[in-house]
Formats: structure tokens, C-alpha cells, sequence
């Protein structure tokens, strides 16, 4: 069977899917608000990319001619399903990931270079920059600094915040990481030249959930910062959103180094 055929049956099932999970909820009572409203927005978030992905894959299938238009029509499309599903799979990541924390998962820790993590969150988020340049990142001060981790997880973390700084930073933005040994802990600070926390976010933004009066059209379930929190938290370090007079913010990671790094 076709892709085309694949996609409707997945679209399908997890429509249903979605579908019986917010009639389960809309039977909780008004304290479960937060839960009512954040299965609507992973709905939305979730359904939004694979109707888009549906719709392009339809229209794929349908051109059979090898003429040039339809070449270049076909790259585009397909870059577009890569983008969706790629958010997808995010997203789905994130959802594991508490999931799991609520479970009281524990994080398996092993020797980390942190110059590596750094570098393959720059790699995948290279692609998410629409109009705002993220600079090479300098990561000089950071040697061969090793922390006891895990390196999906940091690597998840520094991307929750990249993938935030791009999400709240207008074009033409820049967005720069800096990492650097303090002490006898690692410091990465993710700093943009976007639209800033307004104060009275600053205490709320680390909740699920949350978001802020500044998200506006931004896509986005409030998860991101709660869970990068929670994978600072399982190495022992921390995750601040500094004092930025003026524009833009800068979130700083602190993780504690071995002995060795
Ligand atoms: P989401 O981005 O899905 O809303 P997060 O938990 O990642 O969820 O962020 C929570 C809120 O914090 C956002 O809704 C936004 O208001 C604010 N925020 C996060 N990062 C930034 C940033 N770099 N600049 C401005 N506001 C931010």
C-alpha cells in the first residue's frame, strides 16, 4: 500500500485516539483545568503538523510526471514533512520524558564531555533558525569539562532552550551560546535578542504548563522549561533566567563538574 494510505490510517487512529482521551478528561472536575486545557494543546499541537503532513503526502502522490516543476514542488514538500514530523517527534519526546519523571525515573549517569552536547544541540538546531542567527557557539572556556550525566538528556535541555530562544526572538535576531568553567561548576548561558520575560512571568515560567503573556502565537505546550528544570535538576545543577536590562533573555545552565573535568 501506498504512503498516502499509511498516513490516512495514522491520521485516523490518532484522531480517535485524541478524541477518546479528551471525552476521559472533560469528565474532571474544575481543579484538573491545567490538565483539561494541556491535553487541548497537545491535541492541537499533534494534529496540526500531521494534518499538514497528510495533505502534502495526498498531493504527492499525485504527481507522477518527472517535469522540473513538480521536481522542485516535491524537495519543497518533502522538507516541510520533515520539519512536521520532526516536531512531532519532539513534542513526543518531551511528553515521554515527564511521563517517565512522574514515575520517578532516575537519570543514569556516566562521563560527559559537555563541549560535545553543545555542539550536537547546535547541529540540530542550526535548522530551526527562520530569520534569526544563531552564532557559532563559544564554548572555549569549556576545555574538556566532564559531567556525570546523560548526554541525550543535556543535549535535550540546551535544545529546549535554543529551539525557546528562536520561538521568542523576531527576525532579524541573533542568538548566542556561551559556555565557560566557573568554580567547580560548568555554566551555559543561552542568550537572545528577542521579546524578554516580562517580570511578572519570571517566578511562573518554570512551571508546566506555563505560559507566558508573551507566547502569543508562538506554538508551544509550556512543557519545554519544566522539563529542562527537571534534567538540571537530575544532575545536581540548576537552570536561571538572568537579570537582562533591556532586550532579550539569557537562560543559564549550571552543572556541577566531576572531579576529573
Ligand atoms: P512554551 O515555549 O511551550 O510556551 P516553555 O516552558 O518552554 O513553554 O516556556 C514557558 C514560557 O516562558 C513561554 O511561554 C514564554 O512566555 C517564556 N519564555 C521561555 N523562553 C523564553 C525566551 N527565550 N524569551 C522570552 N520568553 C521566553
Amino acid at each position: 500500500h501506498s504512503a498516502g494510505d499509511e498516513v490516512g490510517r495514522l491520521v485516523e487512529t490518532f484522531n480517535e485516539m485524541l478524541a477518546e482521551l479528551e471525552i476521559a478528561y472533560q469528565s474532571l472536575d474544575d481543579s484538573n483545568q491545567r490538565l483539561r486545557q494541556f491535553l487541548a494543546d497537545c491535541s492541537h499541537e499533534l494534529r496540526a503538523p500531521l494534518a499538514r503532513i497528510r495533505s502534502t503526502v495526498d498531493v504527492l502522490t499525485r504527481l507522477d510526471e518527472p517535469n522540473t516543476d513538480d521536481a522542485a514542488f516535491r524537495s519543497r514538500a518533502l522538507a516541510d514533512v520533515a520539519a512536521d514530523t520532526d516536531r512531532m517527534a519532539r513534542m513526543v519526546r518531551q511528553l515521554l520524558i515527564l511521563a517517565r519523571a512522574d514515575a520517578g525515573a532516575t537519570i543514569e549517569r556516566r562521563p560527559v564531555r559537555l563541549a560535545d552536547v553543545i555542539d550536537a544541540a547546535y547541529r540540530q538546531a542550526g535548522r530551526m533558525a527562520n530569520g534569526v542567527t544563531l552564532r557559532p557557539p563559544d564554548a572555549d572556556g569549556l576545555a574538556d569539562a566532564i559531567v556525570l550525566g546523560d548526554a541525550d538528556h543535556l543535549e535535550q535541555a540546551v535544545l529546549i532552550l535554543l529551539d525557546n530562544a528562536f520561538k521568542y526572538t523576531p527576525p532579524p535576531g541573533q542568538v548566542l551560546v556561551r559556555a565557560r568553567c566557573e568554580d567547580s561548576q560548568a555554566r551555559i548561558d543561552i542568550t537572545d535578542t528577542g521579546l524578554g520575560v516580562p517580570p511578572e512571568d519570571r517566578n511562573k515560567i518554570f512551571d508546566r504548563f506555563y505560559r507566558g503573556r508573551n507566547a502569543g502565537a508562538a506554538t508551544g505546550t509550556g512543557l519545554g522549561l519544566a522539563i529542562a528544570a527537571w534534567i538540571a535538576t537530575q544532575h545536581g545543577g540548576t537552570i536561571e533566567l538572568l537579570n537582562t536590562p533591556g532586550d532579550g533573555s539569557t537562560f543559564s545552565l549550571r552543572l556541577p563538574l566531576t572531579e576529573a573535568g
